[in-house]
This record gives C-alpha cells, sequence and structure tokens, in this order.
C-alpha cells in the first residue's frame, strides 16, 4: 500500500461520471478515475442486469488495483412514463390537430397512440398538459374518459416509439418504485452499490420506502425532477442521505428560467443540512461530440461550485459520448481553477450555515476554526458511519478533511462528499492511537508533511456511531 502513488485530489468539489457503451470497460474506467471520476453512476434505465454485474466488478477491481475507495451511484429508473409504438416507428404530430392517449397497445398512428398508465388517465383533467420527448412536444387534455384522453397537439414535432411523457401539473398517483425499480434496487444493494438515486422523489414517503428497503445498505440520493419534489422539499431532504438536482427532467418539467432558482434553492436547503448535493444533466453536453466544451458550459460547472454542490455528475458525456476522459478532465481542471480563486472561497465563507446546536457541530464548528488559525493542511475525521466527516465538510473549511473509517462502505460513501479523502484503516481504542494514526496516515497521503499540524476530531468511546466529542491537534513526526 505504502509503495501505491499518491492518489489525492487538488479539489474539493466530487465529480460524478456515468458510465455507458463508451466507457464500459477496465481501461477507460481507469483513465477516468486517473483523469477525476470520484463516484461511478450506473443508469438503470439502460443496460441489462448482466451488463451491471460487470460495470460493479470492474469498478471493485480498479479500487483494488489503486488502493482507493470508489463510490457506485445506481440510479434506479422510477416511474418514467412512456408512450406506446407506432406502427412506421414515428409520426409527425401536426399542431392544432387531435391525438388521443388509450390503453389500447396496437401500434399507433397521426391520430392515437398508446399511454400504458390508467392512473395518469384516471388523474388528468380537461387542461392537464403533457410534454413528450423531453418538453420538444406539448398536448393540453380536452376530454377525460376511463379508457382514453382526447388531447389538443399545442406544441407538434416528430414523436418516435417509446418517448418519455412528463406531467408537470400533477402529482403522479404512482409510487416512486416501480416493479422494475424494485428488482433494481434488490440488484444494486446485493452488489454493494454506495447511493441509490431514486428518480421522480416526489413525497417524503418515496424517501421513506426506499430507505426501509436499503435498511442502511446504501445511501438514497433523491433525485430532485418534479416541481411537486420542490413543494415538499425541506419533509424530502429530512430524510434524504444525499440529493440530486437533476436538471434534466426538472428542466422538462419546469420553464428554463425557473432551474437555476431551484437548482440554487435545492443546494442552499441540502448545505444547511449537511446533506450531500449533486448538480447534473447536461453539464459538459456539447461534449459529447466535441473535445472542448462551451464556454457557457464552463460557467454552468463553475457556478455549481460557487453555490457549494459537493459534487458535480456528467452524463452522456462519459456514457455515450466520443470524449469521455477530455470530459472529465475539463470538468476536473474547471472545479479546481474556481477553488484557487479568492472570490470563490470568500462566496463559501458567506453563505456557510450555521452550526447546530449539538457536540457534534461544535466540534465540526471548531475544527475548521483551529485548521484555519493555524494554518494546519488537513483535518482528520474518525468515524464509523462517516457522520463525523460530513458534519466536518458542511462547514466547507480550508484544509481538506481525512474521513478515517474502519469500514470499507463508510470510505465508498464519503467520495461524493465535498473535500472528504475517505480512507479505510483498522479500528483505533485510544485517542493516543487516532492521534498517531491520523498523522501517519496524513503524512502517507499528501496531505501533511513532517513538522506541520494536523487538526484531529473523533467520538470517544470508540467505535460508536454518533459520538463525535473530541478535538486534538498534533505534529507530524
Ligand atoms: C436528470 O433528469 O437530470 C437525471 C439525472 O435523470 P436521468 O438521467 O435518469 O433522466
Amino acid at each position: 500500500m505504502a509503495s501505491r502513488p499518491i492518489l489525492r485530489r487538488r479539489r474539493r468539489t466530487k465529480i460524478i461520471a456515468t458510465i455507458g457503451p463508451a466507457s464500459a470497460n477496465p481501461e477507460m474506467l481507469h483513465k477516468l478515475f486517473l483523469a477525476g471520476a470520484d463516484v461511478f453512476r450506473l443508469n438503470f434505465s439502460h443496460g441489462s442486469h448482466d451488463d451491471h454485474d460487470k460495470s460493479f466488478a470492474m469498478i471493485r477491481d480498479l479500487e483494488k488495483k489503486l488502493g482507493r475507495p470508489i463510490g457506485i451511484l445506481a440510479d434506479v429508473q422510477g416511474p418514467k412514463l412512456r408512450v406506446g409504438r407506432f406502427s412506421g416507428g414515428r409520426v409527425q404530430l401536426q399542431t392544432g390537430k387531435s391525438l388521443q392517449l388509450d390503453l389500447n397497445p396496437t401500434p399507433g398512428d397521426v391520430s392515437r397512440v398508446q399511454l400504458a398508465h390508467p392512473e395518469i388517465l384516471a388523474a388528468a383533467s380537461i387542461g392537464t398538459n403533457l410534454l413528450l420527448d423531453d418538453g420538444k412536444l406539448r398536448l393540453r387534455v380536452t376530454r377525460v374518459r376511463p379508457d382514453h384522453l382526447m388531447t389538443e397537439i399545442v406544441t407538434g414535432g416528430m414523436l418516435s416509439d417509446r418517448k418519455g411523457v412528463n406531467v408537470p401539473d400533477m402529482v403522479l398517483p404512482i409510487p416512486a418504485l416501480t416493479e422494475k425499480d424494485r428488482l433494481d434496487l434488490d440488484f444494486a444493494l446485493e452488489h454493494g452499490a454506495d447511493y441509490i438515486g431514486l428518480s421522480f422523489v416526489q413525497r417524503a414517503e418515496d424517501v421513506a420506502e426506499a430507505k426501509e428497503i436499503a435498511a442502511g445498505r446504501a445511501w438514497i440520493m433523491s433525485k430532485i425532477e418534479k416541481p411537486q419534489a420542490l413543494d415538499q422539499l425541506d419533509a424530502i431532504l429530512a430524510l434524504s442521505d444525499c440529493v440530486m438536482v437533476a436538471r434534466g427532467d426538472l428542466g422538462v418539467e419546469l420553464p428554463p428560467e425557473e432551474v437555476p432558482l431551484a437548482q440554487k434553492r435545492i443546494v442552499r436547503a441540502a448545505r444547511q443540512l449537511g446533506c450531500p448535493v449533486v448538480v447534473a444533466t447536461q453539464m459538459l453536453e456539447s461534449m459529447i461530440a466535441a473535445p472542448a466544451p462551451t464556454r457557457a458550459e464552463a460557467s454552468d460547472v463553475a457556478t455549481a461550485v460557487f453555490d457549494g454542490a459537493d459534487a458535480v455528475m456528467l452524463s452522456a458525456e462519459t456514457a455515450a459520448g466520443q470524449y469521455p476522459v477530455e470530459a472529465v478532465n475539463i470538468m476536473d481542471r474547471i472545479v479546481a481553477r474556481v477553488e484557487q480563486d479568492p472570490g470563490w472561497r470568500a462566496i463559501i465563507e458567506s453563505n456557510r450555515p450555521e452550526p447546530e446546536h449539538s457536540v457534534a457541530d461544535a466540534i465540526a464548528a471548531a475544527a475548521r476554526q483551529v485548521a484555519h488559525t493555524i494554518a494546519a493542511p488537513v483535518i482528520c475525521s474518525f468515524s464509523l458511519s462517516g457522520a463525523t466527516a460530513r458534519r466536518a465538510a458542511r462547514e466547507r473549511p480550508e484544509a481538506p478533511i481525512i474521513g478515517l473509517t474502519p469500514l470499507e462502505s463508510t470510505a465508498r460513501r464519503l467520495a461524493v462528499v465535498w473535500g472528504v479523502h475517505g480512507v479505510v484503516t483498522t479500528e483505533v481504542h485510544s485517542m493516543t492511537e487516532t492521534v498517531s494514526r491520523s498523522c501517519r496516515i496524513a503524512l502517507q497521503e499528501g496531505f501533511a508533511k513532517h513538522g506541520e499540524h494536523v487538526v484531529v476530531i473523533a467520538g470517544v468511546p470508540f467505535g460508536q456511531a454518533g459520538t463525535t466529542n473530541a478535538l486534538r491537534v498534533a505534529v507530524v513526526k
């Protein structure tokens, strides 16, 4: 282990890269990690269990080879509504004409197509808007019958088989987990996923249900992509282990001018709670087909970093694009560059949430202050569950945080947390041992040099989650 190259990031904001046909092979995963991917996302909207099984195995092999924990996000599809098929594969829908949506599986045409969701037919009313194919086409309901909806085509265009349907006006009368999701969830948990991406969360109950199934085996990452989730944001965040601003579907359901405000609101609320928050989708979209991003995309990534997001995510750029490594590399450069700017530090400081009235927060806040005052190069946090490192990260300290833990699962989960470098180590039994271990690992991992101060936080008695109550300053010998 001591002879392996030092693999520490030079930035605090983490990077998630989605795996797909362009990246699901050992060489590419290795390159993506070296370029800066901290977490790999498996998108269960695509690919078979066999494909995902291979990806799990390849990522865990890479982890072993590199000696660094890697987070795996299993993103389940959720109740994504879709139209059925057309006899010619697609139709050109004319604005002003009518289109019937019904339960009939016969391939459709310009006058009708299947919408195999009786619950939606039952819940729709005259005037309900339906958005098709990521919002490119719009229908408005003009008649409701038990077995069909008649709609007016408000915005026409080409519609092909199985395109997605969004219904922004209503809380869908369906649970966040479909039968397919339940199978995917079991599969992902059995394969050791670190986070479950829960799509189309609408209510806190959706999160509660997934948490019950996960039973602590993975963090639940609630994807905020329905306006209805924004109405219940506080309750959803209170139950979620982490959260994603899923701007793809959110941007279909909300008018474009609302999306930046929703992003800021979600990031602010999550930071307040110390709930890791990911900003996702279309961050470097043009890099699917080009080796460099647009300047507007670079600014978009920078905005998420200025907002204080824990992580930024790449989707098709790394899953299906022509330049996956370049995309991660450029994202890494943008994040690192922003974080070197004194203006970024000033903004992060000005948005720091107050510590809550708990011993753990008092210690986390003190660790940041002490590290700042003595210019310590690192804060070391010992914890079983990772809660101490998360509270320290909520403070957004200048010093990076080493999240030491005896649990591999915790070290992996910390891969998504702002500023935390997870390290697996054996259990400690005393504060003296905690301090000496911290110094040794800070040195080994390239975070501190001989003679420098290290701030150590931990919970006594050891081996008990949720007891953060001790702070020590030690000199690396
Ligand atoms: C999104 O909609 O932004 C998102 C991340 O979800 P998916 O890619 O699964 O549609």
